[in-house]
């Protein structure tokens, strides 16, 4: 019998009152784990007003004190970070060690917010006129909500939780829900650590409870992570109704592998970066872009043998390299998109379609996939895949790739190789994506830099973490101050100057 995944709210578990669920599968073997309520715009409403009652006491609390619980909640993150792996794999698929790997790397996000008392360091001017002071300090902004996405169920909540709670503001989080248990987790978790009931709540649910987040006045800001078409709707509906939004969408990142490359590092980082976590990562490469045709036969001659001798199988086995695809649905959607490259002309090269995995007939498993001679008009260049397959795009000159990637609707991450660095500079000035790598096949910048992408890879002005995070989440107040000092000048009529 599976369990039933109850709603976070004001500390403690409740079961959604809608009375619509969904089922919650285990990847690798396509069995039921457990059943999700859905939350009704009811349960959303009670999240928003716990998080509206606390907020007042929690953003009076001083920084240090909110400091203190996220590092209490840091250390049991770290104490069981095995615990929360195994969850994730559970019910996303992707390998335990890249399971722990996405917790490490919201862990860091947790480490960047426990610095909030220097993060909310105002700034002060003496004697801006005569004997007059300013300075500016950021505030809380109120009840935040994080909409997140499937494929990294701890790390995604993590670029928003922490540096939101940290600057002072009271949260609702509503998790994907195909693999909602690792919120319920941190909820728990961050209770634990000590968090007042109310600061942090999560709601599960589809569009019903995105809808009443969006349409409830008590909440200020929204983040959410998914994709282009969703992230579009969550910016426009929100700022529309006055909130403040950062909405993160999809992806199609090239890697550009120039002549003078080096082949072998080139080779390895697209293993990694194509066909780690099956392909369901925003940063993934999922088009690599050779200078030239010796280059691309080069490149190719070592990538496919490397693609047909990947190690697929569960997460929970530690030989894998790759698990499973999330869900079912989205199986058969990667599926259909090798399908179209092939009918549309594309080479494929290595053929995932028929993998099997022994013992594991049900599960959602697919094999590295490679396509070669793929051309801009095709649907599996233009469309972000989310499954491990990469796409060989050859261009004839570093010009060519450069426009390749500049006239591409996505804009998120890119990379090139190569040993020349005026190449390697002149990419990094004028590509127009918001996170390169110079060699660095996955350039996900660390929790004290923020995370974004440019084009209909981010609507909104606000990266996330980092100095941007605290931005998005708190509000800049500037107090202009004078004391009485028994000089008396009368009333001035023109428009104050300090001069
Ligand atoms: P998704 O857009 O289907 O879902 C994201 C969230 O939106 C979920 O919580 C979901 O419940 C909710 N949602 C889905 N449909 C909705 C609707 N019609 N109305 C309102 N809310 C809705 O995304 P996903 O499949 O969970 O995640 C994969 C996508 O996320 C990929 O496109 C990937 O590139 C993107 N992603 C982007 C980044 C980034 O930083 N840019 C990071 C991770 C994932």
């Amino acid at each position: 019998m599976p369990v039933t995944i109850s709603n976070f709210i004001n500390g403690e578990l409740m079961a959604s009152k809608s009375g619509r669920t969904s089922p919650v599968f285990n990847p690798a073997t396509g069995e039921q784990s457990a059943t999700l309520g859905l939350a009704s715009a009811t349960d959303v409403k009670a999240a928003i007003e716990a998080a509206r009652r606390a907020f007042p006491a929690w953003a009076a609390s001083p920084s240090l004190r909110r400091a203190r619980i996220l590092n209490r909640f840091l250390r049991i993150l770290e104490d069981r970070i095995d615990e929360l792996a195994q969850v994730i794999t559970s019910e996303h698929g992707k390998v335990l060690s890249d399971a722990r790997g996405e917790i490490q790397r919201g862990m860091e996000v947790v480490e960047f917010a426990t610095g909030a008392p220097q993060l909310l360091k105002g700034e002060i001017t003496e004697n801006v006129g005569t004997r007059v002071d300013s300075h500016s300090l950021r505030q809380p902004l109120g009840v935040v909500a994080g909409i997140t996405p499937f494929n990294f169920p701890a790390m995604v909540p993590m670029w928003m939780f922490p540096v939101a709670l940290a600057c002072g503001n009271t949260f609702v989080l509503k998790p994907s829900e195909r693999d909602p248990s690792a919120a319920n987790i941190m909820a728990q978790w961050l209770k634990e650590a000590g968090l007042p009931d109310g600061v942090f709540n999560v709601v599960h649910g589809d569009k019903e409870a995105v809808d009443a987040i969006l349409m409830d006045p008590d909440v200020v800001a929204v983040s959410f992570v998914g994709s282009t078409p969703i992230a579009r709707y969550i910016y426009e509906t929100s700022t529309r109704r006055g909130k403040r939004c950062q909405a993160l969408g999809g992806a199609k990142n090239h890697m550009i592998v120039m002549p003078d490359a080096d082949l072998d590092q080139a080779v390895d980082a697209l293993m990694g970066a194509a066909y780690g976590s099956a392909g369901e990562r925003c940063m993934a490469i999922s088009v690599a872009v050779p200078i030239g045709d010796t280059t691309a036969q080069r490149l190719i001659d070592k990538l496919a043998p490397k693609v047909r001798a990947l190690k697929i199988g569960p997460g929970t086995d530690s030989e894998a390299e790759m698990g499973p695809l999330v869900t079912k649905q989205h199986l058969d959607k990667v599926r259909g998109y090798i399908d179209a490259g092939a009918a549309e002309g594309a080479k494929l090269v290595v053929d995932g379609r028929e993998f099997r995995r022994q013992g594991y007939e049900n599960g959602y498993f697919i094999g590295g996939t490679l396509f070669d001679n793929v051309t801009t008009d095709m649907k599996i260049y233009r469309e972000e895949i989310f499954g491990p397959v990469l796409a060989i795009s050859r261009a004839k000159s570093y010009d060519h790739a450069a426009d390749m990637i500049n006239n591409h609707e996505f804009g998120n991450g890119t990379a090139i190789f190569t040993r020349d660095g005026d190449a390697a500079r002149e990419f990094a000035h004028q590509i127009q994506v918001g996170m390169v790598g110079i060699n660095v096949p996955i350039p996900v910048p660390m929790a004290f830099h923020s995370f974004g992408g440019w084009k209909a890879s981010l609507f909104g002005d606000h990266h996330m973490h980092g100095p941007e995070g605290v931005r998005f989440y708190t509000k800049l107040k500037t107090i202009t101050t004078r004391w009485p000092t028994g000089i008396r000048t009368g009333a001035e009529f023109v428009m104050p100057t300090m001069g």
